[in-house]
């Protein structure tokens, strides 16, 4: 792989940056693969290079419907964090957060990782029931969250000006989570790519999955793409909101809905919060980007579908709830709106499984998946080579859904 360094940034600047080898290739596509890997997102790119660095399996293809890194990874607020509520799921956001911290280096690729931590502003006494309970189960697992008062709050959050004991929710408190983190979404792809295609994976780009085929034997063979018939010994679906779609190919049913997540941004503004802010009661968060932007995101749409734009009532909404608390923004320009397709499980907990087809794997159910692609690409990976859960993600497997054994993961807003 070729080095990211300033010394080659210097020498490539000598022939005006004309001889960068390109950062993966786009190879002919192969009949047959060891194991083929749906969706060039984060999940489908880590597990990829997981699968070739830590298990030596090579002969491996994700398949990308459109371009590498153009679904959610492209289309999310950024926001890494282990404040979750249950002793299954802590220790595996624990662990992202330690593999997002050394990314950078491991893949040589600046993902521009910034940790910034993250206050969440509570205005009822049962949310800040829930976040203290949450406390406690956070430090059995050496995850930071500690509780902060109000004139502390607006100290480190100086336009938080709205709130104030008059208004409709008044702020109680606040709850700070210093390992959070924001990175560049984007580089997370790219860096995660060029890993994996320098340890022999390839990544087919505008190859869309059409349908799964099994075989006599009831065992997964391959897929239908646009560009023809692949086989494969395994196959892994790492595609977020269309998880259900590709897996009825295969009559599989899985316990996902998909729902519509939106966001957007205001201009750039001079450095004004240099945390990410949220707000569970009102259902909005935000945080400045380096280029001085406000990214903002709320509640998601209540009704089920796979709509990538956001609907004007849920914008407004968002808007309003920041107005709230944020009064002086009422003047800040907004410059872009988007939304995304995501799947969520019917315990608010992902899944990484074995399926009921042997050779097919599922990572689904990344709610707000962004902060897990480290221990997700890792998990899966495992998965994949060993045919068994690695113990990180024992808890996620499908068969929890046998027995209504679910890891109920309640709602913060901060996806
Ligand atoms: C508005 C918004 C804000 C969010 N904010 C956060 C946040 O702050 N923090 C956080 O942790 N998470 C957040 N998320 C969630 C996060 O983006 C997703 O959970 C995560 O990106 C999903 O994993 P992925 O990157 O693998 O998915 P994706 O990037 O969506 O990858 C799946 C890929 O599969 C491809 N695909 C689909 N069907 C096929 C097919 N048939 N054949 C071939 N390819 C196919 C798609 O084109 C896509 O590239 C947010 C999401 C949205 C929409």
């Amino acid at each position: 792989m070729q080095n990211y360094s300033v010394f080659s940034l210097a020498r490539n600047a000598l022939s005006n940056h004309q001889n960068w080898r390109q950062a993966w290739r786009s190879p002919p596509l192969k009949k047959h693969y060891d194991v083929l890997i749906i969706g060039a997102g984060g999940h489908g790119l880590a597990t990829a290079y997981y699968l070739a660095k830590n298990h030596g399996i090579q002969n491996v293809a994700v398949l990308e419907k459109g371009w590498l890194g153009g679904g959610n990874i492209a289309r999310n607020t950024v926001t890494i964090r282990s404040n979750y509520m249950r002793d299954e799921s802590i220790p595996f956001y624990v662990k992202s957060l330690e593999l997002y911290e050394k990314l950078s280096q491991e893949l040589n690729y600046n993902l521009m990782y910034s940790k910034r931590g993250m206050i969440d502003v509570v205005q009822t006494y049962p949310k800040l029931r829930e976040l203290k309970r949450r406390m406690l189960a956070m430090h059995l697992h050496g995850s930071t969250y500690e509780p902060i008062g109000v004139s502390e709050l607006r100290r480190r959050i100086s336009p938080l000006t709205g709130g104030d004991l008059e208004s409709r929710l008044p702020i109680i408190g606040g709850m700070v989570h210093t390992d959070a983190a924001v990175c560049r979404h984007d580089a997370v792809a790219w860096g995660y790519a060029r890993g994996a295609d320098d340890r022999g994976v390839e990544i087919h780009q505008n190859t869309g999955v059409q349908k799964l085929l099994r075989g006599s034997d009831g065992s997964i063979t391959g897929v239908v793409t646009d560009r023809g018939k692949i086989t494969a010994n395994k196959v892994a679906l790492s595609v977020s909101g269309h998880t259900t779609t590709v897996a009825e190919t295969i009559g599989l049913r899985l316990p996902l809905r998909t729902f519509n997540l939106t966001a957007f941004v205001s201009e750039p503004l001079k450095p004004l919060i240099d945390v990410i802010v949220n707000c569970p009661d009102l259902g909005v968060y935000l945080s400045q980007s380096d280029k001085g932007e406000l990214v903002i995101g709320g509640a998601p749409d209540s009704g089920q579908s796979f709509r990538r734009d956001i609907k004007q009532n849920v914008f407004e909404e968002s808007v309003r709830s920041m107005l709230e608390l944020f009064p002086s923004f009422k003047r800040v320009k907004l410059l872009r709106q988007w939304g995304g397709a995501l799947d969520i499980a019917h315990d608010a907990t992902p899944i990484i499984s074995k399926t009921d087809i042997p050779g097919l794997f599922v990572s689904a159910g990344w709610w707000g998946g962004f902060k897990a692609i480290p221990a997700g690409g890792l998990t899966l990976a495992h998965l994949i080579a060993n045919n068994e859960q690695h113990p990180l993600s024992e808890p996620f497997s499908l068969k929890r859904f046998d027995h209504l054994d679910f890891v109920l993961e309640p709602a913060t807003t901060a996806h």
